[in-house]
């Protein structure tokens, strides 16, 4: 028999192993910024296209390199960094596996021109799919400019796999933070589509989180530092009050690199115990110091994570330090002189505060019949399974008078004519009233034929508010309110590009949020019935929660927003309800179109059979 196992050819191999490295745009970006700092830049530009999908650039004033490594940069497992196997334990760069610009060259088309500073001439080389095109001297500046034209160019199910632009963007954005967070002493910009995005100039730590995330952050920050001969943390916490529900700004760095690390964070949380609310998580800009010889760096370039030698070591370290931070903070006296405006709402001249108008429908009134809510609530129709027509039933229906009905168990029974109900009792609702009670001030649990109905109070109002909201899709206004002083709230540029992304659809669910620029928006109405006091806080749980959403599932992006937004609203529902509340949210939920199911596929309510009873008292 013949032999079969043969070497594959270098492009064929350097194509699969670019798989590894380079997953999106993002990480030829990451790769090349790290390339520049590990070349010793005191400048970095990045400019991208279509977010880096045809174009990313990046121009350093660094070392350069030489005619030859110009050409041996681009092989497989060739580097400058590191000679022998003992060097992994003393590392101080960023990069030193040597696959970063081999992976590239394999699926792009890559222009490089370098020249190190002691030579007149530098080196122009195209290369592409890990087949050099051309090598020729050229005039050029001291430093490297890395052209990658049309990433994934000829790996098409890639190209196929990667996200809106919105999205790859913001994975580039975050990339170029963390490396910009790490070296305030280097000028960073970047500009996409030509447009600029950050410039950043030299300064201090503080100053370059502040020219990031915008200077509303100076005022709310806390320095921290701790030292001890094996490990040092220095860096910046937030106040307690900029803790947020979502996740945000929370970055470690280990020896220059961004990490993550849930022990570590623990430590922080720790700290802030009591000071903030437990589902808020503050913010933290912290850097980690240790010897490389303790840190196990040798992980996958794509990973974050990273073990220490001397983790507990760091917990305690972190968590000693922040809380004296804290500490400090609170002991201090609070005149405060930071001005930060755009917290606060600067009215426009001649903006006079007006009453929130409340759009709603004036003919509502809870304890009429419900059929002319149904008719109020144009935008619902009755449920599928004909509900309705059982509920028609209702009012000339007597005792021991059998209904049949297939799909449904509802077979309610009616109170007899006598029963002298409380006059604010609809008529003719579904359920009568004093047939109604309340259990642990979440469930609503009513008499019906069958058995038992027990009713999940708050996954109630998820589906009726999810109806609400999403079944004014065919451009119907929703009810909504304007906020008496419309809210400020300051995003990162993160967040503010999925705001961006999503806010239409978020003005078509009574949300109309307008951009001031610099990350900040104005929040000037909400969906009716929400209590504004809570505004901010809401869109930050909506941001953290579609962020969240947005990697799982296909749903349309609307209908996703819908139901987060119906999930916030109602968790604060877990309340007494008066016989009166607990009636109208029995009758809008069977008003809903699929009462039955919450808008994450849960049940909603469940009959307990009388069988059932009996078997469970045998
Ligand atoms: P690594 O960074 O792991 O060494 P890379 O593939 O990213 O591997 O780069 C290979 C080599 O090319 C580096 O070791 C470095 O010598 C050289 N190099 C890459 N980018 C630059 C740059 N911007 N300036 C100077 N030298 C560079
Ligand atoms: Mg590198």
């Amino acid at each position: 028999m013949s032999d079969l196992i043969r070497l594959l050819p270098d492009s064929v191999a350097n194509q699969i192993a670019a798989g590894e490295v380079i997953q999106r745009p993002a990480s030829a970006v990451k790769e090349l910024l790290e390339n520049a700092v590990d070349a010793g830049a005191t400048q970095i530009k990045l400019l991208v296209k279509d977010s880096g999908k045809t174009l990313i650039q990046v121009i350093d004033n660094g070392t350069g390199m030489s005619e030859t490594d110009a050409r041996m940069c681009f092989e497989r497992h060739a580097t400058s960094k590191i000679r022998e196997a003992s060097d992994l334990f003393s590392i101080r760069t960023l990069g030193f596996r040597g696959e970063a610009l081999a992976s590239i060259a394999a699926i792009a088309q890559v222009e490089l021109k370098t020249r190190k500073v002691d030579e007149e001439v530098g080196t122009s080389i195209i290369i592409e799919g890990s087949k050099v095109k051309s090598q020729e001297p050229v005039a050029c500046a001291q430093g490297t400019t890395i052209i990658i034209k049309n990433l994934f160019y000829n790996v098409p199910a890639r190209r196929h796999f990667l996200k809106s632009d919105n999205v790859e963007f913001r994975h580039i954005l975050e990339e170029f933070q963390r490396v910009a967070l790490v070296h305030p002493d280097i000028e960073f910009s970047l500009f996409n589509n030509d447009k600029p995005v950050f410039q950043l100039t030299k300064g201090n730590l503080r100053q370059r989180i502040v020219h990031i995330f915008g200077s509303f952050i100076n005022g709310k920050i806390l320095p921290v530092e701790a030292k001890t001969e094996l490990v040092s943390v220095i860096g910046y916490i937030g106040k307690p009050e900029t803790a947020r529900k979502t996740r945000g700004e929370q970055y470690f760095f280990a020896n220059g690199r961004f990490i993550r690390h849930p022990y570590l964070h623990n430590a922080v949380v720790q700290a802030f115990e009591e000071l903030i609310p437990d589902s808020a998580i503050p913010l933290y800009f912290l850097y980690i110091e240790v010897d490389p010889s303790t840190i196990d760096i040798n992980i996958h370039p794509t990973k974050t994570e990273v073990n220490f030698q001397h983790g507990q070591l760091l917990y305690a370290s972190i968590r000693t330090s922040v809380k004296h931070a804290l500490g400090m903070f609170s002991l201090s006296p609070t005149i405060d002189f930071d001005t930060e405006p755009t917290f606060d709402f600067v009215a426009p001249k001649g903006y006079e505060p007006k009453e929130p108008t409340i759009t709603l429908n004036p003919d509502y009134n809870p304890f009429k019949k419900p059929q002319n809510f149904l008719k109020a609530n144009a935008g619902m129709t009755p449920n599928r399974i004909g509900w309705e027509k059982m509920y028609e039933g209702i009012a000339g229906q007597t005792e021991g008078q059998e209904r049949n009905d297939e799909n449904r168990d509802f077979q309610l029974i009616p109170s007899s004519q006598n029963d002298s109900a409380p006059t604010l009792i609809p008529e003719n609702s579904l359920f009568e009233a004093n047939r109604l009670f309340q259990v642990q001030n979440r469930f609503i649990v009513a008499n019906v034929k069958s058995g038992l109905l027990i009713v999940d109070q708050q996954k109630a109002y998820e589906r009726i508010i999810f109806e609400r909201i999403s079944s004014n899709a065919e451009g119907q206004a929703i009810a909504r309110q304007r906020v008496l002083f419309p809210q400020n709230i300051q995003l990162s540029a993160i967040d503010a590009e999925v705001i961006t992304e999503i806010i239409d659809d978020l003005d078509s669910l009574g949300f109309e949020i307008s951009s001031m620029g610099g990350g900040t928006f104005v929040i000037n109405t909400v969906p009716s019935n929400m209590p504004s006091n809570e505004i901010i806080d809401f869109i930050d749980s909506l941001l953290e929660d579609y962020k969240k959403d947005r990697a799982n599932s296909a749903d349309d992006q609307r209908i996703k927003l819908a139901r987060i937004i119906a999930g916030n609203m109602a968790v604060k529902t877990e309340k007494t309800l008066k016989v009166e509340e607990m009636q109208q949210l029995i009758d809008e939920l069977f008003a809903c179109q699929v009462p039955e199911v919450a808008p994450d596929g849960s049940k909603v309510l469940k009959i307990i059979q009388v069988q059932e009873i009996d078997k469970l008292l045998r």
